[in-house]
């Protein structure tokens, strides 16, 4: 198997599953939150991880809130940080639990804009400027910090400029560019961050939402009080301690990923581009290292897959394939329905080799050459 789906999911770093280990075997039973040391021994682990979870972000450890995952910091931020009587405001190509909050807070009566975007993906900071103007304060703003389907990466730095001159509060979903990319949230000028252990090399089921003053969300759920009232809720030992791990190599080794992992895409569309005329490429060409989005007009990029078992790649965005809906987000770069379901996606990563990418483009050009009509 040839896994090039690294934007749905990394694989699990081997030095993040022996640091998680320990914590799931039986002698280490013990409820972080229980006042006797097997409690304070798992507490002590979990204040580590927070502690690389904010260093990977920017931030203070008392500012990470952890969650099962991203979508789930993604509704605490949007559901729960809008304020009475404000509005809010996201880009066209967000992702699904992003987008998924817009009808509870219209329902709840709060006034949503959603920002176009240009060509290549890029949220244009004057489109943000009109739409706050136009919007009540106080508002939360939520753009993403690289797109998970053709890796455009937002000019946040911008955008959390133009959101602070109209006093509105700043958050970005930031799962995809953390493992490649430097961000820190003071110098963007961002109040909230989601993260995600299984984009990182960490587990699933794990993620985060870093919130800096004075934002503070409204909790979701109610129940121990743990997290600051912010997240009740047992916190999971094994999973916390791997996220940490994850942060940790991620904030070690990100430049240099991005240096590899982003040659290793070049040299996957450069196979591509020689030997398939036609093919285009989507989204900006100085997005994340590890993304290629590809049109090759008149496929049915569903149907290719299947003659193509041994390869793990992406049609559109992974959390939508099978739906049968043409992307969202290829539709808001100005695609047809057509082209969009004619895309595939490539998700490269720490673990992809030269290899792997020579062969992935080998075996997608032949069995497009076995497809053609024979003269
Ligand atoms: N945000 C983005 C940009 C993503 O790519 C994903 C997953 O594909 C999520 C949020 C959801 O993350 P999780 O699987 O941790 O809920």
């Amino acid at each position: 198997m040839i896994y090039l789906d690294h934007l749905a999911s990394t694989p699990l770093d081997p030095q993040v599953l022996e640091a998680m280990l320990p914590w799931m075997r039986p002698d280490a039973a013990g409820n972080p939150h229980a006042a006797h040391p097997a409690g304070w021994r798992a507490a002590d682990a979990i204040e580590q991880a927070r502690g690389e979870v904010a260093a990977l972000a920017g931030a203070q450890p008392g500012e990470v809130v952890f969650t099962s995952g991203a979508t789930e910091a993604n509704a605490l931020a949007l559901l729960g940080g809008v304020p009475a009587g404000g509005g809010c405001v996201v880009s066209a190509v967000e992702h699904a639990s992003i987008l998924g909050c817009l009808p509870e807070l219209r329902q709840r009566g709060h006034p949503v804009a959603v920002l176009p975007v240009d060509g290549t993906g890029r949220v244009d900071p004057a489109a943000l400027d009109s739409a706050l103007a136009g919007l009540p304060k106080p508002s939360l703003v939520s753009v993403m910090a690289a797109n998970n389907e053709v890796g455009t990466v937002q000019p946040l730095a911008e955008l959390a400029a133009v959101a602070a001159r109209h006093g509105a509060t700043m958050h970005s979903d930031a799962v995809q560019a953390l493992s490649t990319r430097t961000l820190y949230m003071a110098a963007l000028g961002l109040h909230g961050l989601s993260l995600s252990g299984h984009k990182l090399y960490g587990p699933m089921g794990i993620g985060a939402l870093v919130v800096r003053p004075p934002f503070r969300p409204v909790p979701a759920s109610a129940g121990g009080g743990q997290q600051r009232g912010l997240r009740a809720g047992t916190l999971p030992t094994p999973l916390c301690v791997g996220l940490g791990v994850a942060c940790k190599l991620a904030r070690e080794r990100r430049e240099e990923d991005g240096r590899r992992i982003g040659a290793m895409r070049d040299r996957l569309w450069q196979r591509l581009r020689d030997r398939l005329p036609g093919i285009r490429r989507n989204g900006a060409e100085d997005g994340l290292a590890g993304c290629l989005n590809v049109t090759i007009p008149g496929i049915d990029a569903a149907d290719l897959l299947l003659d193509l078992p041994e390869l793990a790649v992406a049609t559109g965005s992974a959390c939508h394939s099978g739906a049968g809906e043409p992307s969202h987000v290829l539709l808001a770069l100005g695609l047809s329905a057509a082209d969009a379901h004619a895309s595939l996606r490539f998700g490269l990563g720490r673990g992809t080799s030269a290899a792997e990418v020579d062969e992935a483009a080998d075996r997608l050009v032949a069995v497009l050459d076995s497809a053609k009509p024979r003269e």
